[in-house]
């Protein structure tokens, strides 16, 4: 019996490091790569330059994705692990970054302990996961669920399209089409990610295991009612649109009680008020309703209710009330087969763990859908991310590696090279 191989902190710290210095802004203390920005395209090229110092062979495909293989050709199937390196403005060093380079540091350790291995390691840094126009562009492209259309006419919330966006970083966008990958390629997909949030440090747990990623709904609503003079109007014959809104937001928790589950989020995050004058009752309110959870068909009542709760809470004041559903995207589980082989792996490192959905989306949720895929989760110290004081434990960052190392090598069927002494 070997000893299990284990991970070299220092190298990834190192590699972390580094790569936190690319986009690094110094008035906001955060970083800022965002989809095919100079930064973005700047730590991609440091990341394919990475993978060629270290022996293995890196490459750009045609939607900007970097491809790290051990072999020259990619052969398949691949043990594939990876994550995203663009991040949101003002972002954190470990959002993405720690799920690509964790997966270079398992291959250094393959490479350094001569394990050979049936089915090879791969790792992806995905393109534009942070959906600066709208979607998860690199993942989508490898899984073939992007269109021509949508690469036309994608852009961001300032009205720079993708394709002039894709051109300047000498790509362009409808070749995107061509980095589709044949799932056969893909033995299975393992993402090791930061939680973006507090449950495992409030549970005093250094590993999650994610068993479903939530799906989401995103509606605007608006309740009209009229606009009135705030002194003359009496309280009885107003049609106050705020008020409806306020009924509403005190149903929530009502409606998860009742529709939803203990992983149901039901978030009201923007408001406006028409005509928004202090001495006016609010003739319209206009809001986002975001609902989240893991199953499906807790996802569709959940719409239901809030559908049937704010026609009766507009019928109460007076209201009209109406709804664009802007997005719909449905839940993805994780295979229960990758699900197990992380709490194995877990067990036998003697490892707490907690299996738990994730309620941010991940380049994971799209590999899901053609290979077997799972996602394990290291604690966010004050579950902060998306934030320059996003920090996680080295000594967690340790073990999540050395989760994800020995869950590759179970996939991988890695043994040790046979020794001629031996
Ligand atoms: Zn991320």
């Amino acid at each position: 019996m070997s000893q299990s191989p284990r991970i070299d902190l220092s190298r990834l710290q190192n590699d972390l490091i580094e790569l936190s210095h690319i986009g690094y802004d110094p008035e906001t203390k955060g970083i800022c790569r965002l989809g095919f920005t100079e930064a973005d395209m700047q730590a991609r090229q440091w990341l394919i330059d990475k993978f060629n110092k270290e022996g293995f062979h890196g490459r750009l495909d045609s939607a900007g994705n970097v491809i790290g293989s051990t072999s020259k050709e990619g052969k398949g199937p691949v043990v594939a692990m990876g994550s995203h390196i663009d991040t949101v403005p003002a972002g954190g060093m470990f959002d993405g970054t720690l799920g690509v380079l964790a997966g270079l540091e398992c291959m250094r350790v393959v490479r350094d302990a001569g394990l050979k291995c049936e089915f090879p390691l791969e790792v992806y840094a995905f393109a534009e996961e942070e959906g600066r126009f709208g979607g998860m562009m690199g993942v989508q492209a490898i899984t073939g669920e992007l269109t021509p259309q949508w690469l036309e006419t994608a852009h961001d919330a300032s009205h720079v399209y993708l394709k002039d966006e894709m051109e300047r970083a000498g790509l362009n966008a409808i070749e995107a089409l061509n980095a589709h990958i044949d799932p056969k390629h893909f033995r299975a997909f393992l993402e090791l990610h930061i939680e973006q949030g507090p449950v495992l440090e409030r549970i005093k747990k250094p590993i999650g295991v994610v068993e479903a990623i939530s799906g989401v709904y995103k509606w605007l609503v608006r309740l009209i009612g009229k606009a009135n003079h705030a002194g003359t109007a009496p309280m009885d014959m107003r049609s106050d649109a705020f008020m409806g809104l306020a009924d509403f937001a005190h149903e929530i928790p009502r409606i998860i009680a009742e529709e939803g589950s203990d992983k149901s989020r039901l978030t009201v995050g923007r408001v406006e008020l028409k005509p928004g004058y202090a001495h006016t009752v609010p003739g319209e309110a206009e809001f986002t309703l975001v609902g989240r959870d893991t199953d499906p068909q807790t996802m569709r009542n959940l719409a239901d209710a809030c559908r049937r709760v704010l026609s009766s809470i507009a019928r109460k004041h007076n209201l009209m009330f109406e709804f664009e559903q802007m997005s719909w995207l449905e839940p993805q589980a994780m295979a229960d087969e990758v699900i197990q082989a992380f709490c194995r792996q877990a067990q036998e490192m003697g490892l707490d763990y907690e299996v738990m959905p994730s309620g941010a989306g991940h380049d994971a949720q799209y590999m899901a859908k053609i290979t077997p895929t799972g996602m394990i989760f290291v604690p966010s110290v004050g579950g902060i991310s998306h934030a320059p004081d996003e920090w996680t434990h080295w000594q967690d960052i340790e073990l999540g590696t050395n989760l994800l190392l020995n869950t590759a090598l179970e996939y991988a069927n890695a043994s040790r090279a046979k020794e001629s002494s031996a």
